[in-house]
């Protein structure tokens, strides 16, 4: 029987790295992470076996269940059954490695390798880039060693860019019955999935394509530097358009901060245009989530709280979300963030963001 209280605490298992070493987790939510060594069965039945209620590791759920918001574990039944055998990984989250052609501004060094360059040139210090192969390798042999994938029904790959490398295709080769597996890809959107990659999926029942999109042209060429928003259209169209493809649904992720919030309605005019559907009249899902960190969506000052109030109707998501916000958060993290990448990006939030560099 699946676990009552959350369904990815018996079925879940969520696989990343940390400082080269392979650690396990639930979901990638959950606060304890547990190394995949030779201890690991005996220390996840301690750590995790025993949760059936609010614990502190899982309390990335209970402040958004606390705010009406939908938390991961309210999702666990759309994958798990409720007579799922417990232990059996049902859901499966895979972060081995976070090689990354982005450096976007709203992420870091922890989940992008550009971020690790750029962060070194800054300090005028030489940087070796590491290459994951060997860890990612080990990685993917400990989990077939220690997990059996038989009752795996959905594969959620993120990162870095999970396209940038071929870490996904050495472990969904290992999946045994890819017919009733979902696969899903949190992607960047710039990298068009090569035919070893087209010819793999088609052997899956779903592909889950959530493009990361915060926001269109000038906006998105801002957030997510240095990826250039004619490209990322032109393979979300061109895979759109890919007959050959019939299995993958489009998704789009957008993180709202305090400054790309107020143009959503040019991106979801772009979606109403170009990806409403895909191939076979599947609806694009788009998923809204707010910021964290220095350009959080908390920050948005009263005046383009205003605007954005004024813009989208009651009802809209974008309405709903900042109208719940509690009181602003100081710039000045911010400001010093742009006044040191900006320049060195050739970049200009005010030329981005035109309509509110007249609030800050
Ligand atoms: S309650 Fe949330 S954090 Fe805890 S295991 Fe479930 S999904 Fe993960």
């Amino acid at each position: 029987m699946a676990n009552q209280f959350c369904r990815y605490l018996s079925n879940g298992l969520s696989f990343f790295v940390r400082q080269n070493e392979a650690m396990v987790s639930p979901c990638c939510w959950f606060g304890k992470q547990i190394p995949l060594d030779s201890q690991f069965q005996r220390n996840y039945k301690n750590a995790v076996d025993s949760v059936n209620g609010w614990t502190n590791a899982c309390s990335a759920c209970k402040v958004l269940e606390d705010a009406g918001q939908q938390s991961l574990r309210q999702t666990g039944p759309d994958w798990i059954h409720g007579d799922a055998p417990h232990g059996d990984p049902v859901c499966i989250d895979i972060n081995l490695d976070i090689n990354c052609n982005a450096a976007c501004v709203t992420c870091g060094a922890d989940s992008s390798s550009l971020w690790k360059i750029e962060n070194a040139k800054l300090l005028g210090k030489k940087i070796k880039l590491e290459l994951y192969d060997d860890t990612v390798n080990k990685s993917i042999s400990k989990i077939l060693e220690s997990v059996s994938l038989d009752q795996v029904r959905y594969v959620k790959f993120y990162g870095g860019e999970p396209l940038f490398t071929d870490t996904h295709l050495k472990f969904i080769k290992h999946i045994p019955y890819p017919e009733q597996v979902t696969l899903h890809y949190t992607t960047n959107g710039s990298i068009y999935p090569n035919d070893a990659v087209l010819n793999e999926w088609k052997n899956f029942k779903t592909i889950i394509f959530a493009a990361s999109l915060d926001g269109i042209k000038e906006q998105f060429d801002y957030v997510r530097w240095p990826l250039p928003w004619h490209k990322v259209s032109k393979n979300l169209i061109r895979l759109r358009e890919n007959k050959d493809i019939w299995n993958l649904m489009f998704r789009v992720e957008f993180t709202a901060n305090f400054l790309n919030t107020y143009y959503f309605d040019r991106l979801e005019d772009w979606i109403k245009n170009n990806l409403d559907i895909n191939l076979s009249g599947d609806k694009t899902e788009i998923n809204v989530h707010p910021c964290w960190g220095i350009w959080e969506l908390v920050k948005m000052p009263y005046n383009i709280r205003e605007a954005v109030l004024k813009k989208y109707p009651v009802n809209h998501v974008i309405h709903r979300l900042v109208a719940n916000l509690p009181e602003p958060t100081p710039l000045l993290p911010w400001q010093q963030f742009v006044n040191t990448w900006d320049p060195r990006r050739n970049n200009s939030w005010q030329t981005a963001f035109p309509e509110l560099a007249r609030y800050i």
